[in-house]
Parts: structure tokens; sequence; C-alpha cells
């Protein structure tokens, strides 16, 4: 039986997502026996170039060749993928889009700015159409086997639209409110677990923001243990920054 071709694409991003497929272990091999991978820059120098069933896009896209680039990814890819928080919501890219680009520029590039033609960041689904969304930094590796199964079987897949707080308490947590700590899991999209909750960390909102989010009882929260309304709101902006252009 022919296997469905699967392409890993990259743009700006630090690689971890991919580099969490690398560390599936076991898994890995389950997974890549069920498909044809037929480009991937972090494994294989082959460049396939045509048409594929499934593409894997990880990364933000930060300028017009990346646009470019993208659009013709599109085109050969059967299904899409954003696979990372870079590639769903901007993540840690978008930041750049807290200050006005010429600054950017100047600041980053100096004098040489000029050869560098910077955009503001955009997620994969701001400049082409996305069907199948692994939120996270990095991507939780169950949601990515899920969503991969999921696109090659041609069915839909919906991340969790609830709060992480959901998965947290499930997991009897004691709340980093409860610590003095502020945390964004509220208002961000559940689907990792509460992963970095467990391990003693605080959320970040690296899976975005849920769709409804409960803004009143937040604020009722953030007021309660009287932490100042910037700081979460920095905390925010951290990853979600390019919502506003959705
Ligand atoms: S989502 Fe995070 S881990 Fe994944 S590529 Fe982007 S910065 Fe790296
Ligand atoms: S605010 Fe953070 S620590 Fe508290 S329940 Fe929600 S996810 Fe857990
Ligand atoms: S707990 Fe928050 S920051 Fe950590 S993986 Fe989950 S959504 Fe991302």
């Amino acid at each position: 039986m022919k296997k469905p071709k699967v392409a890993f694409f990259d743009f700006a991003c630090c690689e971890g997502c991919q580099l969490q497929v690398a560390n599936m272990g076991e898994t890995v091999l389950d997974v890549l026996g069920l498909i044809e991978v037929v480009e991937w820059r972090e494994v294989m120098s082959e460049k396939w170039g045509k048409k594929v069933d499934v593409a894997i896009v990880e990364g933000s896209i930060t300028d017009l060749h990346a646009v470019e680039r993208i659009k013709k990814i599109r085109k050969r890819a059967g299904a899409v993928i954003a696979y990372g928080s870079c590639a769903t919501i901007g993540g840690v890219n978008g930041m750049k889009n807290n200050f006005p680009l010429e600054d950017i520029k100047h600041y980053v590039y100096g004098d040489s700015h000029r050869f560098f033609p910077t955009e503001q960041t955009k997620a994969v689904h701001q400049v082409v159409p996305v069907d199948y969304f692994v939120h996270g930094c990095p991507v939780y590796i169950p949601e990515f086997v899920a969503v991969l199964k999921a696109a090659l079987q041609g069915i839909p897949y919906y991340p969790p639209d609830y709060p992480v707080c959901v998965e947290c308490k499930l997991n009897e947590n004691v709340c980093m409110y409860d610590r003095g700590v502020s945390c964004l899991g509220p208002v961000t999209r559940a689907g990792c677990n509460s992963w970095c909750i467990n391990n003693g960390n605080i959320c970040y909102g690296c899976r975005g923001m849920v769709s409804n989010p409960n803004e009143k009882g937040a604020k009722d929260v953030i007021a309660k243990y009287k932490i100042p309304m910037e700081l979460v709101l920095n905390k925010m902006n951290m990853y979600n920054k390019c919502r506003e252009l959705d």
C-alpha cells in the first residue's frame, strides 16, 4: 500500500518542536512506519519538491520571502499542519510586533538593516489557510500524534477550547496564585495536560488563548491577589501578540 507523503518545513523558529519529534523514542518508529517522509531539512538532504499529502509547518512568517515560500508549500500540500506556537499563534517571534518595525530593524541589524527586509510577525494561518493546529512551545507530543492521525485520515481535529486550569485542577496542583505568583492558565487553551504547572512552573500562555476567555473571572483573580495588571498583560504578550492581527 502506498504510504502518504509527509514533509516538514521550518520558518522563523528555534526548531525545538521538530526536536520533540526526534525525542519521541519508540513512538516515532510507529508514526514513521505509517508515512513516507519526503522532505525534512533537519534529518535528510533530499528535496522532494512535488505534491505532498501533509505539510507540517514549524515557525512564523516574518518576511516577504517567507510569505512566497509558504504560499508555494500550501499549493503543494493536501493538508497543512501548523506545528508549534511559532506557527499557530506567532509565539515568541510575535514579541517583535510590540515595537515599531523601523526601530526593530535598526536595533537588530544596525546600518545593514536594508539587507534584511523583515516584516511584522504572522502566524501561518494569517498568511495561508491551515487545516490543523498543534499548539505549544514546544508541542505536546501526544497531541501531535492525534493531529497527524486525523490529518492522515482526513478527519477534523479540534484542539481543546477550555482553560489550562481545568487540567491543572484535575492534576491536583496547588494554584500558583495561592503561592503569590501570576499564571496565565485561566485564559490559555488547554491540551498540554498543564505540563508546566505539574513541573513547578507557571503557564506562560504558549498554546494561545481560549476563544472565549473569562476576562471578568481572570480580572477578579488578579485583583484578589493584588497582582499588577500590566505584569499579566506583559506575560500575555510573550506568546500572544499576533492575535491582534486575526
Ligand atoms: S514553538 Fe517554541 S519550541 Fe517550537 S519552534 Fe517555536 S520557539 Fe521553538
Ligand atoms: S491559575 Fe495556573 S496554577 Fe492556578 S489553577 Fe489555573 S493553571 Fe493551575
Ligand atoms: S502550561 Fe501553559 S505554558 Fe505550559 S505548555 Fe501548557 S499552555 Fe504552554
